[in-house]
């Protein structure tokens, strides 16, 4: 593979440990790619578990200060780190194309709703409230505080490299926890510009460390089973989720988790049918079909079924592949060559098993791991994209007839984090929307993330919220007071 430097004020090929960068005891580098082109754009310190240990030391050492300082004093610190990430989004947003591989305009668009998330929770630093509570007799007053839990270790997947960090980071800091970040190894020049401006904006050392390094388990085993880490909070696979949960309950370590979905996407016959294209694009075709969030399974009833596909498959025609530098271009490449078999498998097992391409449905030969975004109808319940995140440009097409059919084959996985439908009458408004079993569900519209709005699942889609007012209540503990013999 070709060897070519990316080179930005906000980079260095170091981890971030006690507010220093360095290679720490790393023996080996391993290489970040830019999946559009396969090249080599940097080679990073291999840290492992070792590291990790003396980041939660560091961590450790500094929270009771970071968490005595009145919550104004973070929250200006946290805001001074918004401006600059707003001020330097251009740049922010190069160095995440080049790694992940998502179109400039839509990486740069998830700069700013990473940097949404710091000062949101700039914001709330100001507002963790208690409470006090009636006693039962005179003589006593009860009383409510809230506190930060300790040191987080954050582990966070590849597809949003900056906003899945900002994410946890912002709402942990805020409260007065100190953080070991984790980011994917695909991923951690994005995590190590946060860093960088984070180091700018004044946050004092060892409060945000960022390890990075290509052994996921080792550094994952190490923030799981040391007991100064008080949190672990995690966004990736089910899978891995479990891993966690289950290494963290020695210690009955608290847990965030934000795992895999697969998202229904319904549109009933009183449907807007060019709002439901449009939001159907939105949500199964943004960052290539590499989002949690994705429309994975589109059900669509029998009476606009065959006009919602022709409408679909037309704007999907109309989308551009290519290198996330170029303009026009609205489809990057998949995150890598796993990725890429992935997406294939489930088109070629839905294939196999009578489904139709409407359009799409190949790989791009060539440098990087792209796929033509796809249309398949003719889907049934067997095959492997009604049952697993597809996680890339691919829209199978259900055919249903009854909402309670529809409502029955939504809630069949073990997923539970976003659903979207589309509907005109009010009552099938409120019917749908209850009896989904999800933790978000979007009504007549395609996207609904936003800082200001809880983001979590239910089922085996995960535990804890992201976002929103409640987005702290994952970070604090609750201490209840009792004063007697008044
Ligand atoms: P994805 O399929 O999106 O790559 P993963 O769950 O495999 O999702 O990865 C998400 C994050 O979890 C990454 O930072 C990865 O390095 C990390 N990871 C993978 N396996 C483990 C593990 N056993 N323990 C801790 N972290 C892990």
């Amino acid at each position: 593979t070709k060897h070519v430097p990316f080179s930005s004020p906000f980079l260095r090929d170091c981890g971030y440990i006690n507010g220093e960068w360095t290679r720490g005891e790393a023996t080996k580098t391993f290489d970040v790619l830019n999946p559009a082109t396969g090249e080599v754009l940097a080679s990073l310190p291999d840290m492992g578990a070792a590291d990790t240990r003396k980041s939660i030391d560091a961590a450790y050492a500094a929270q009771p200060a970071w968490a005595a300082r009145p919550a104004r004093e973070r929250s200006a610190i946290l805001r001074k780190w918004f401006d600059l990430m707003v001020a330097n989004a251009d740049e922010l947003a190069a160095i995440l194309t080049a790694e992940m591989g998502k179109p400039f305009p839509e990486a740069r668009g998830e700069i700013l709703y990473a940097a949404a998330y710091i000062e949101w929770y700039a914001e709330e630093a100001k507002r963790i409230y208690g409470e006090t509570i009636p006693a039962p007799s005179n003589d006593k007053r009860m009383i409510v505080i809230k506190q930060p839990v300790g040191v987080v270790g954050t582990i966070t997947p590849w597809n949003f490299p900056a906003a899945m960090i900002t994410r946890k980071i912002a709402p942990a800091l805020a409260v007065g926890c100190t953080v070991v970040s984790k980011p994917a190894e695909q991923t951690p020049l994005s995590a190590i510009a946060l860093a960088v401006l984070a180091e700018q904006a004044g946050i004092p050392a060892g409060v945000f460390n960022v390890i990075v390094g290509e052994d996921g388990p080792a550094i994952g085993k190490e923030l799981c089973s040391n007991d100064k880490v008080r949190k672990i909070s995690f966004t990736g696979s089910t899978e891995v989720g479990r891993i966690l949960m289950r290494q963290c309950a020695d210690q009955i370590k608290k847990v965030s988790l934000e795992l895999g979905g697969n998202a229904p996407f319904i549109v009933f016959d009183d449907a807007d049918l060019d709002a439901a294209v449009e939001g159907a694009i939105a949500s199964k075709y943004r960052n290539a079909g590499q989002t949690c969030v994705c429309a994975n399974r589109l059900y669509v009833q029998s009476g606009v079924y065959d006009a919602f596909a022709a409408k679909l498959a037309a704007k999907v025609e109309s989308m551009s592949v290519g290198d996330g530098f170029e303009a026009g271009v609205t489809i990057g490449p998949l995150i890598d060559a796993q990725g890429l078999a992935k997406v294939e498998d489930h088109v070629s097992d839905a294939l196999s098993k009578g489904a139709r391409v409407l359009t799409g449905g190949k790989r791009i030969e060539g440098a990087g791991t792209f796929f033509t975004p796809t249309v398949l109808t003719g889907v049934a319940r067997g095959m492997k994209v009604a049952r697993e995140e597809t996680f890339g440009p691919v829209a199978p097409l259900f055919r249903f007839e009854t909402v309670e059919e529809v409502i029955e084959q939504a809630n069949d996985t073990e997923f539970g984090l976003a659903a979207y439908f589309f509907a005109g009458d009010l009552k099938k408004v409120w019917k749908v929307a209850e009896a989904l079993e999800y933790g978000m569900v979007g009504i007549n519209t395609g996207l609904m993330s936003t800082e200001t709005a809880p983001f979590g699942g239910v089922k085996q889609s995960g535990q804890g919220r992201e976002g929103s007012r409640h987005g702290v209540d994952d970070y604090l503990e609750m201490k209840y007071l009792c004063i007697g013999n008044l």
